[in-house]
């Protein structure tokens, strides 16, 4: 595993042009993430109906890694149940930590898995699924990756 690995094409992609970046408004859940080792932040905006994810949107400043992970996580959210979305935050959470995890479920979000490379990367892959467990919990408004 290298750099050039880590930043595969979809990263790339999704970082130069993020799906979902912008405000929404009147969200029905709404939570900052911040990820202090690397000084990423993100505002992460949901809007529910019946329990399911019609839009998911993002804002924020962070790395490459961040950034592609918030953008392919809004991306995936969209038509998920709130149960489907926990579920796979854990699922997302062990393919980036876990070496021999099956990945067949996370789609595009797998190429984010390179950073089980790179420990310190890690947070920046999670901060969004972070974010999001917050704002669907709404236990906490604004989460550290700390
Ligand atoms: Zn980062």
């Amino acid at each position: 595993m290298n750099l050039s690995q880590l930043y595969q094409d979809v990263i790339i992609d999704h970082n130069n042009s993020p799906r979902n970046y912008k405000l929404l408004e009147s969200p029905d859940r709404e939570a900052h993430g911040h990820n202090r080792l690397c000084g990423d932040k993100i505002t992460l905006y949901l809007k529910l109906k019946d329990n399911v994810i019609y839009a998911a949107t993002f804002q924020g400043n962070g790395c490459a890694i961040s950034t592609a992970s918030a953008s392919l996580m809004t991306e995936f959210l969209l038509g998920k149940t709130i149960d489907e979305a926990k579920y796979m935050f854990q699922q997302f959470q062990k393919a980036v930590t876990q070496d021999d995890c099956d990945t067949s479920q996370l789609g595009k979000l797998a190429a984010l898995t390179g950073v089980r490379a790179f420990p310190s990367r890690v947070k920046c892959a999670t901060l969004a699924w972070h974010t999001l467990l917050a704002a669907l919990t709404q236990d906490e408004t604004c989460v550290s990756t700390e």
